[in-house]
């Protein structure tokens, strides 16, 4: 099947794509109310692509009013958790139907590779609402221990309106991310994407009406975070903010939350993962985890393993063949390429500003190993060539702020303790790894890291048990798994008392 997906293919594809850029509202595509429009530009080419709805408070008012109104009315709330599944898995089934679609949607907002959005994104979207799809059948309350004359019923309710605000990274994954488990519990949704990631999310929402979920019950408001995902945080009426964003617009985030109506927020933020290598570790392995790891979505992965840490006597060797998988291995390309393995970072902004951190990391001494540089310019898209700097030191720039771009920075270190230290020393705590013949030091270390996830001699191994989020300024309240639905329900409990 792959073979056919030449570049010609997707040409063709993209000529006969509509490109739907309105608000979607209570069941139907509706322009802001403003009127207002933006261009989004191409990442692959610079080219003007959609025009999409500039949402503001007004629009946010309405989504709200509709996520409220079928709430209340309790048409998917209380709908037979049989029927709700098999809506959920028809809506699934449509998201795989419409792959391609989807696939290209996703990759002319973001610019990345076309098959791995249509292998990857796409697909663990799917699993996703399939897996919480077939969670709506099997949610049991409790009943607390009491004496014989009560019974004490404990309810996990849906909390009501959820507001979810995500990026542009993995729109339709951190999109599942958000929306399985939130209506699978029963709650309804006002999405609003980032401005760079519309278009699949618009279109997620009109397949899920497609599959039979009630209008109203997941609406998506387009627009500037400022004009759009402010009002929605600020909003009286929305019960929780789920976000996946900067650490910094999640404060502002916790903010509008204590402003309102002190609703909950979850937020999946930034990180800056440690990779930790010892010398007695299987290199090749740890070279491929490495790149792959650091580089994959141009770097542009919130979990991306972008610290090196390196036993110093390994270094040198580990770098050649980080060097080696990188150039034979992960292939940068216009994302329709069939062999592009990246593509284009997602806007001319973001571009400039990770050549920009580049250029001040040189300024304070960083030691460029190869790439990091803007190349396939020609194209007027936004490419940066997979790169790494070395002999760095946890306190330079390029070791400590997130850069959301493909760059690597290496610093070596003698013992174990120093490692640790190292590795810790970071206000983010999302991932982190360690590479060693030795299980008795990697689990020590694993047990010792301050992150979310800890990979042992691998890197970005997950699936949908596993729950996804961080410590520290990485942020609070998990994606994926079982636990995940915790978060959009709140107890109740119901005591009867006989005589
Ligand atoms: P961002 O700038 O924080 O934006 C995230 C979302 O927040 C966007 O929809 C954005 O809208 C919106 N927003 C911006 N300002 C806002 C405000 N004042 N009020 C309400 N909403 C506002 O992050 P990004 O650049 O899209 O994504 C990259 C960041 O996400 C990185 O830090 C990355 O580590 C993090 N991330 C974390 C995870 C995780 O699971 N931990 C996963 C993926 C990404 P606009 O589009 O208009 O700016």
């Amino acid at each position: 099947m792959t073979a056919t997906y030449t570049r010609e293919y997707w040409e063709a594809r993209l000529v006969s794509l509509s490109l739907e850029g309105r608000c979607f509202i209570n069941g139907e595509h509706r322009h802001a109310v403003s009127g207002k429009t933006f261009v989004r530009p191409r990442p692959m080419d610079g080219k003007p692509g959609a025009v999409l709805a500039r949402g503001e408070a007004a629009d946010v008012e309405a989504a709200v009013l509709s996520a409220r109104k079928v709430f209340e009315a309790g048409v998917w709330r209380l709908k037979e958790p049989s029927e709700k599944k098999r809506i959920m898995l028809r809506w699934a089934k449509l998201i795989r139907a419409h792959a391609e679609e989807l696939a290209l949607l996703e990759t002319l907002d973001v610019g990345k590779p076309v098959l791995a959005s249509l292998n990857v994104d796409v697909r663990l979207c799917a699993d996703g609402i399939q897996y919480y799809a077939e969670m709506t059948d099997k949610l049991y309350d409790e009943i607390a221990p009491t004496g014989p004359n009560a019974r004490a019923l404990v309810r996990k309710v849906p909390l009501g309106v959820i507001g979810a605000i995500t990026p542009w990274n993995y729109p339709m994954i951190i999109d599942c991310w958000k929306l399985g488990p939130a209506i699978a519990a029963g709650n309804s949704v006002v999405l609003k994407p980032a401005e760079q990631s519309s278009l699949s999310a618009i279109r997620l929402a009109s397949l899920a009406v497609e599959a039979g979920l009630p209008p109203g019950v997941f609406n998506v408001v387009t627009g500037y975070g400022e004009e759009a995902g402010k009002p929605l945080a600020l909003h009286m009426d929305v019960d929780m903010i789920a976000f996946t964003g900067s650490t910094a617009v999640g404060k502002l985030i916790m903010e509008y939350a204590a402003q309102s109506n002190i609703k909950r927020v979850a937020l999946e933020l930034g990180g800056k993962s440690p990779l930790v290598v010892f010398a007695d570790a299987d290199l090749d392995a740890a070279a491929s985890a490495v790149a792959w790891g650091c580089f994959y979505n141009s770097g542009e992965t919130c979990h991306a393993s972008t610290r090196l840490l390196v036993q110093r006597s390994v270094q040198e060797r580990l770098i050649e063949k980080i060097e080696a998988v990188t150039r034979n291995d992960i292939m940068l390309a216009h994302p329709f390429e069939p062999s592009a393995q990246i593509g284009a970072l997602v806007e001319q902004g973001h571009m400039d500003k990770v050549l920009g951190l580049i250029a001040a990391g040189e300024r304070e001494g960083a030691r460029r190993a190869f790439g990091a540089e803007r190349v396939l310019s020609e194209t007027g898209g936004y490419y940066i060539s997979p790169g790494v700097f070395v002999d760095m030191t946890n306190d330079m720039s390029l070791a400590r702020q997130e850069i959301f771009g493909p760059v690597l920075a290496a610093i070596p270190f003698d013992t174990e303790e120093e490692a640790l230290r190292i590795a810790n020393d970071t206000i983010y705590g999302l991932a982190g790894a360690v590479f060693t013949r030795d299980m008795d030091r990697a689990h020590r270390f694993s047990e010792a890291l301050h992150a979310g996830t800890v990979w042992i001699n691998t890197y970005d191994m997950s699936n949908f048990a596993t729950p996804f989020g961080g410590f520290k300024q990485s942020g609070f309240g998990r994606d994926r798994s079982v636990h995940a639905i915790d978060k959009y329900c709140d107890y109740k409990t119901i005591w009867q008392q006989f005589g």
